[in-house]
């Protein structure tokens, strides 16, 4: 078994206990694999390990990855902030994208996506915590972006992403995950197509499955540190 394969095993784990630990079934959450910055080899590593949704935050990096390993079986999600000139790539490339934050993003997704695929699937980004992030709606403007959204016929909303600031206090956690949970609740009574919550990360991951969440996104724990001095 390689570092990848064994770190990956370590992750399943860790979601099941937490899983086990609130009385939920560890197959309602799916582990995102968030390999920005890792070779096209590391993914197909974890992929020969069962893993088969991947995350990446770099639009050209995402894609030359997507197009060097050409396997239909993996689920490229863009999980980065989304300029509009990058929209295409997106579009054209990816599976999924979890930081729709604006209408106009949505609506230049929803034209750029290829007529043969799928529609995208798109997560709307909270701005849950972090007033000083720019990235994420508040969630009194929710509801209007997710009408918006749900009349693209190019787009299938699927739910709610977000990142939470950091908060090293399991309770504050908690709270925080479950304001996400409930307005995910709110959302999927207005819309059949909602069914993802796109919240944890390595650090906050057990509150959130505590919470109710439906993806984690983890890297650095399966993949190893990144090194943004590298420049190969
Ligand atoms: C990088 C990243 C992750 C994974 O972070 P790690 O600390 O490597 O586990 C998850 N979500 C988003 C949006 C990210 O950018």
């Amino acid at each position: 078994m390689t570092p990848i394969q064994h770190n990956l095993q370590q992750i399943r784990e860790r979601i099941s206990a937490a899983a086990a630990r609130c009385g939920r079934d560890p197959a309602e959450i799916t582990l995102l694999a968030v390999s920005k910055t890792k070779p096209a080899s590391a993914v197909e590593e974890a992929a020969a390990a069962g893993q088969l949704a991947f995350g990446e935050n770099y639009v050209q990096e995402g894609v030359d990855k997507i197009q060097a390993l050409n396997n239909s079986a993996l689920a490229w999600h863009f999980i980065g902030p989304l300029q509009s000139n990058k929209s295409r790539l997106v579009a054209e490339n990816f599976a999924w994208c979890h930081t729709v934050d604006r209408l106009k993003i949505a609506a230049r997704l929803n034209e750029q996506r290829p007529a043969d695929l799928p529609p995208l699937n798109v997560l709307i980004q909270i701005n849950i915590s972090d007033e000083q992030s720019k990235s994420g709606i508040m969630l009194a403007a929710l509801p209007d972006l997710a009408r918006e959204i749900a009349q693209l016929p190019r787009l299938t909303l699927r739910g709610l992403m977000a990142i939470p600031a950091p908060e090293a206090d399991y309770q504050h956690q908690l709270a925080v995950c479950r304001r996400m949970a409930a307005a995910f609740s709110e959302l999927k009574k207005s819309y059949a197509s909602v069914d993802t919550l796109s919240l944890g990360m390595s650090d906050d991951m057990d509150a959130a499955i505590e919470a109710g969440t439906t993806m984690v996104r983890i890297g650095t724990a399966i993949f190893g540190a990144r090194d943004y001095g590298a420049t190969n």
